[in-house]
């Protein structure tokens, strides 16, 4: 499956930028009187942008840090348009910066609940995987290619922070996703979910055991409640409930599904 860019967002591209010149940062906050320039509290400038909606923070060095730009794109362009604004005032900024995208941080859902602790017990993703449902809600998995990290959230919202390219933070979901399905720890939301109580959610759902089933769940795939290895071709019960930090599948032969 693709991922859209409706199932991620990026939401903030941090990039530098370096002037191969010394900046003159008092000149500059002369020039823009509006700019809240506190050289005791922080040497950098926030030279801010309507347009693109960006605040890029100059420093004497001649570095630029521009954060809030929504895509390499705009970072690019915001920081040339600061150089832009700087001429015309009378900076005298010669040649071209250097500008590197630093970070880009993105946000999404992967359209589907996703079992936590399920996903601690299976993980076999490759990289790292940290969980503290004490600590943090969200599980933290740092994958290596491409090089990123991952909030995971149980409701399927993930958060994604170190990419420096866009295409990585879309092969990075993709990755992710793939790696989730083979898991099993996604479980796609099911129309006939009821909420009880607003915390958990469940539904009941008569399936027909699928090769693929099998496969992917092999010897997991047992009866809840008696134990019974469940055959390709048996119809059974599936259930799925999600509480406020975890959601699991079940799956009940039909005669304990009756004794439930
Ligand atoms: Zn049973």
């Amino acid at each position: 499956m693709k991922v859209e860019e409706k199932e991620i967002r990026i939401q903030n591209v941090v990039a530098t930028a370096y002037f191969n010149q010394p900046l003159d940062i008092d000149a500059i906050a002369k020039a823009f009187p509006h700019v809240e320039y506190r050289p005791e509290r922080f040497p950098g400038l926030p030279f801010r942008l309507k347009k693109p909606k960006t605040c890029t923070l100059l420093f004497n060095s001649g570095r630029m840090v521009c954060t809030g730009a929504k895509s390499e794109r705009e970072a690019r362009r915001a920081i040339m348009k600061v150089a832009r604004e700087l001429r015309a005032v009378g900076i005298i900024i010669t040649g071209k910066p250097e500008i590197k995208i630093q970070n880009i941080v993105a946000s999404g859902s992967l359209g589907g609940t996703i079992d936590l602790e399920e996903l601690c017990e299976r993980a076999r993703v490759g990289g790292s995987l940290m969980y503290e449902p004490e600590q943090f809600p969200a599980a933290i998995y740092r994958m290596e290619s491409p090089s990123v990290v991952f909030l995971i959230f149980s409701t399927g919202k993930i958060v994604c922070v170190g990419a420096k390219k866009e295409e990585d933070v879309y092969e990075a979901v993709e990755n992710l996703r793939r790696r989730l399905e083979e898991i099993e720890v996604l479980h796609e939301e099911m129309p006939e979910m009821r909420k009880q109580g607003g915390l958990e959610a469940m539904a009941w759902e008569l399936i027909t055991v699928a090769q693929m089933l099998v496969t992917r769940l092999g010897d997991r795939l047992r009866c809840r409640r008696c134990g019974r290895k469940l055959e390709v071709g048996e119809e059974v019960w599936k259930h799925y409930s999600s509480r406020k930090r975890s959601n699991r599948t079940d799956y009940y032969c039909k005669g304990c599904y009756k004794k439930l």
